[in-house]
């Protein structure tokens, strides 16, 4: 009943070889459901490989972060441009480890946004409230700051070309999972928010849920009608797990 095309992204965190890199990206290029866009985000060594190994199938590169900078004397940083040449096409941005584990703000990662796009990279800006906003019931409040952040830097237009993942950070590797009504609520509350600026931007932006999405729930979650798709973490390493959550997109 939509015209966004189903999105499931699998996030492969600091996880695996290059073993484990070229078993998964062989068997989910073999059996990737073709209605669904299918993206893997492997750490940087591997995404050369796993790029090799995907050519010619629907099946997309993806980095879990990019520098803010260009290019220049950042040691240990990798830049978006750098991302491009090996075949990405997105990059998640703002993940909740990047915020809590190496503090990013909302205005680095705006700037990451930014870059991302200037480089031809599509973002997908992870956003979500920790267990403590949540409890004290802010998550609301605090994913509007979070996308206000990019809005204020990039404006509506730039995310006709991008992805918005809610993960609420108390459901990410714990296995909780927000309940598809709780988790419809905020992907609204998301689009409606970008709606106020722009109804046709937000009415065609893909919005994933992410938080412990596994085979047995995805059906029911990505069935809530702002539910666009998941960004899957400790799921996308197996790879049965990981396409039948596909599956169920
Ligand atoms: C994530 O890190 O984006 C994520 C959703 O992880 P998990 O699926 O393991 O909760």
């Amino acid at each position: 009943t939509t015209s966004r095309r189903p999105l499931v992204a699998g996030n492969w965190k600091m996880n695996g070889s290059a073993a484990l890199a070229a078993s998964l990206s062989q068997a989910v290029r073999a059996a990737a459901p073709a209605q669904v866009e299918v993206l893997l985000c492997p750490p940087f060594p591997y995404l050369a490989q796993v790029q090799a190994a995907l050519v010619g199938s629907g099946v997309q590169l993806g980095a879990q972060d990019l520098a803010v900078a260009q290019d220049g004397a950042f040691t240990g940083e990798v830049s978006g441009a750098m991302l491009r040449d090996v075949g990405c096409g997105y990059v998640l941005v703002g993940h909740s480890e990047r915020r809590t584990l190496y503090g990013e703000t909302d205005a680095v990662v705006a700037e990451k946004f930014a870059a991302a796009q200037a480089q031809g990279l599509r973002p997908i800006l992870c956003v979500g409230e920790t267990l403590d906003e949540h409890e004290a019931g802010e998550a609301e409040a605090v994913v509007r700051r979070q996308l206000d952040a990019v809005l204020n830097k990039v404006g509506i237009a730039a995310f006709a070309d991008a992805v918005v993942a809610y993960e609420p950070v108390w459901a990410i590797g714990t296995g909780l999972t927000a309940t598809p009504a709780q988790a419809q609520t905020l992907h609204a509350v998301i689009r409606a928010h970008l709606a106020d600026q722009d109804a046709s931007v937000a009415a065609a932006v893909r919005l994933l849920y992410g938080g412990s999405v596994k085979a047995d729930n995805a059906a029911s979650l990505l069935a809530e009608k702002d539910i666009d798709g998941g960004l899957i973490g400790g799921a996308s390493l197996d790879a049965d797990s990981f396409l039948a959550i596909c599956q169920a997109a």
